[in-house]
């Protein structure tokens, strides 16, 4: 899946994305995984509520604050690093039904972390027909 993000940190409901996904791999019974190859991204499972979402950014930047960090040296995003470490690069899903079986309020987010940029996601389906 190819991701464009708009914003420097951003979270981006990518569960209906991931359902087409699902579907087109015509699995009904399985896991589905999805992976972020990136070092300034992550991949989340919560709730999709804009407060809750203003929240989760604010814990980024209380977790890793604003300070000077070695990796600063290299190309000055330390922080996006910092935090996609917090947070994980991929997430793990039992698929029923030909869906991804999350609970009523869980939706998967896409973490930007350094954007806007181009990004890819891995997306890998197992499980019988
Ligand atoms: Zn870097």
């Amino acid at each position: 899946m190819k991701i464009r993000t708009t914003s420097r940190i951003q979270l981006i409901d990518i569960t209906a994305s991931l359902n087409n996904e699902v579907a087109d791999a015509g699995i009904g019974t399985g896991m589905a995984m999805a992976y972020s190859p990136h070092t300034t991204t992550a991949v989340v499972i919560n709730e999709n509520e804009p407060g809750l979402k203003e929240d989760i950014l604010k814990l980024l930047n209380l977790i890793v604050p604003q300070g000077r960090y070695m990796h600063d040296r290299i190309d000055n995003n330390a922080r996006s690093h910092l935090q996609a470490v917090v947070l994980g690069n991929n997430v793990c899903m039992p698929v029923e039904n030909g869906k991804l079986a999350l609970g009523t309020w869980q939706s998967v987010l896409f973490v930007e972390l350094d954007g806007p940029r181009h990004r890819k996601l891995l997306v890998r389906i197992v499980g019988t027909g």
